[in-house]
C-alpha cells in the first residue's frame, strides 16, 4: 500500500512550503467536500522509486476546543489514516502555546508523531531545536523546508523499505479487472456494490483492516473474473444500523490507485458538483480509466433527464473518451450494461502495442501534420515506443521536443488515441530528446 504522510501544525509554520518540496506536483489535488476541512490537500509524491501521498491537513490551530472542534475533528480523521504524521513547528517562532495544545492533542489521539522543526536556515539547527525538546517527542526533524534542505534524509528514515515484490503488489493477488467504485457520499455506492455483486455470487468478502481500507470482493461473471474494490465498506457493515464512517479521501484516493477501471457515481437528481469533479480530477491524476455512472435515473421527469445530460456533456467535454451511463442502481436499470466498458476500459489500459506499430502511428500523424519550426528549425519526431501501461504511456524520441506546442501533443494524443482505440484511459505522452 502506498504510504500516506498528513502534516499538521499551526498556520504559517511552513506545512504548504514543504508539502509543495513533497509532492512538486503541478498542482495540489485540493478537495472541497462538504464537512471536510475546505483547504486541505493532497498531493503524490516519489523517493526512490517509492510513491506516497501527503496531506497537508491545514486546520489544526490550538484552539481544538474552541471554534474550530470541527475542523480539527477533520484534521483528525486525516490523522488517524495517515501512517506517518508529521508535527511542523516554526524553529524560527520557538515554541508557542499553540503547539503545546496541538502535541497534547496528538498525544491524546494515540496516534505516533514525529516533530519536524522547520526553518532552520540561517541559524544553528541544534539551537533552533531545543527550544522543542520540552514537547516530549523524540528528537526532531531539522529541516528548511523552503530551502529544501533536510527533506530527503527525512524521507530516507521515514519511509517504510520497499516492501518484498510480493507485498507490494497486494493489489495483484485479487483476481481479475479490479474495478474501484468511487463517488461522493449518497450517490449510491453501496446500493451499487450490492446490485452488482448481487446476493450469491460473492466469494470472500470480509477483510480484516482498518477503516481507511476498502473492501476487496472477488466474484464472477458470465465466466470472467472480478475484483471490486468497495470504498462505501458495505460488506463490512456488521448490521445495517452500524455505523461506518463511509467516506474517506484517503479510501479513496488508495482504491483508485489499486484500481484498473474505476467506475465514478454521480447523483442525477443533484447534478453534477464540483465535488464531482475533485474526484474525476483524481482518478486522471492517477491515470486509471474511467466509467461515468449517473446513478438515480428511475422515476426522473424527462425535463430533468434532458438537462443533467446536457450537464453532463458540457462540464465533461474533456473527457469525451470516457463513456457514460445512465443507471438505476436501485432498480438495476443499465448496471449490466457497464461491463462492456469496464472491458474495453481494461483492455486499454493493459494493451502492449509494438514499437514499429507506435512509430508508424507517428510518422502517420507527422506526414498529415507538420510540427512546427523552432529557430528556423522544424522540430522532428523520430519514433515512439511504449513506456507502461495503466495508465498507457507512449514515449516519444525526437530534436527540439521541449518546444512541442500543447496543441500539436493534443493532436498526436487525438490520433493515437483514435487509431489504437483506446476507451476510458487517459494516455501519457512522455517526450524525450536525441536519438
Ligand atoms: P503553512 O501556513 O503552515 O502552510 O505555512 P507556509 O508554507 O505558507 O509558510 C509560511 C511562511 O514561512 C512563508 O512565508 C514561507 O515562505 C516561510 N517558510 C516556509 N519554510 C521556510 C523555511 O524553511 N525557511 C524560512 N526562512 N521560511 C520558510
Ligand atoms: P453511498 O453513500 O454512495 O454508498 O450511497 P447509498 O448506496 O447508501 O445510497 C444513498 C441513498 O440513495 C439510499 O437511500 C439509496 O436507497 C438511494 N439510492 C441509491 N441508488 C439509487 C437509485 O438508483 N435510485 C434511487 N431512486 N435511489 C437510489
Amino acid at each position: 500500500m502506498t504510504p500516506v504522510i498528513a502534516l499538521v501544525g499551526r498556520p504559517n509554520v511552513g506545512k504548504s512550503t514543504l508539502f509543495n518540496q513533497m509532492t512538486r506536483s503541478r498542482d495540489a489535488l485540493v478537495a472541497d467536500f462538504p464537512g471536510l476541512t475546505r483547504d486541505r490537500k493532497y498531493g503524490e509524491g516519489h523517493y526512490e522509486g517509492q510513491k506516497f501521498i501527503v496531506i497537508d491537513t491545514g486546520g489544526l490551530t490550538g484552539d481544538e476546543a474552541g471554534i474550530d472542534a470541527e475542523m480539527a475533528r477533520q484534521s483528525m480523521q486525516a490523522v488517524e489514516e495517515a501512517d506517518i504524521v508529521l508535527f511542523l513547528v516554526d524553529g524560527r517562532a520557538g515554541l508557542t502555546a499553540g503547539d503545546e495544545l496541538i502535541a497534547d492533542f496528538l498525544r491524546r489521539s494515540g496516534k505516533q508523531a514525529h516533530l519536524v522543526v522547520n526553518k532552520t536556515d540561517g541559524q544553528d539547527p541544534d539551537v533552533a531545536a531545543s527550544d522543542f525538546y520540552r514537547l516530549g517527542f523524540d528528537s526532531p526533524f531539522l529541516v528548511a523546508a523552503s530551502h529544501n534542505r533536510g527533506i530527503r534524509s527525512m524521507l530516507e528514515v521515514l519511509l517504510p523499505e520497499p516492501e518484498n515484490p510480493e507485498e507490494q503488489d497486494r493489489a495483484d493477488r485479487y483476481p481479475g479487472i479490479r474495478i474501484g467504485i468511487v463517488g461522493r457520499p449518497n450517490v449510491g455506492k453501496s446500493t451499487l456494490v450490492n446490485r452488482m455483486l448481487g446476493e450469491d455470487r460473492v466469494v470472500v468478502y470480509d477483510m480484516p483492516g482498518t477503516t481507511r481500507d476498502s473492501v476487496y470482493i472477488p466474484y464472477e461473471r458470465h465466466g470472467h473474473q472480478y475484483t471490486l474494490i468497495d470504498t462505501a465498506g458495505v460488506r463490512r457493515r456488521k448490521n445495517v444500523r452500524e455505523a461506518v464512517e463511509k467516506f474517506s479521501i484517503i479510501k479513496t484516493l488508495q482504491a483508485i490507485d489499486d484500481a484498473h477501471v474505476v467506475i465514478l457515481v454521480i447523483d442525477a437528481r443533484e447534478g453534477l458538483v464540483d465535488q464531482d469533479l475533485h474526484l474525476i480530477g483524481f482518478v486522471l491524476d492517477a491515470g486509471r480509466s474511467l466509467v461515468i455512472a449517473v446513478n438515480k435515473w428511475d422515476g426522473m421527469d424527462p425535463e430533468d433527464r434532458e438537462r443533467v445530460k446536457e450537464q453532463v456533456a458540457r462540464r465533461l467535454d474533456f473527457l469525451d473518451y470516457a463513456d457514460k451511463y445512465y443507471i438505476s442502481a436501485l432498480h438495476g436499470t443499465g448496471v449490466g450494461t457497464m461491463y462492456e466498458s469496464v472491458q474495453d476500459c481494461y483492455d486499454s489500459a493493459m494493451a502492449k502495442w509494438p514499437t514499429n506499430r507506435l512509430t508508424a502511428i507517428l510518422q502517420d500523424a507527422v506526414a498529415q501534420h507538420q510540427p512546427p519550426m523552432v529557430h528556423g528549425r522544424r522540430i522532428k519526431l523520430r519514433y515512439a515506443h511504449q513506456g507502461g501501461s495503466n495508465p498507457p504511456v507512449v514515449v516519444v524520441h525526437g530534436n527540439q521536443v521541449d518546444s512541442l506546442p500543447g496543441a500539436y501533443k493534443r493532436y498526436l494524443e487525438n490520433i493515437f488515441r483514435k487509431v489504437l482505440k483506446v476507451v476510458g484511459a487517459p494516455i501519457r505522452f512522455e517526450f524525450r530528446a536525441g536519438e
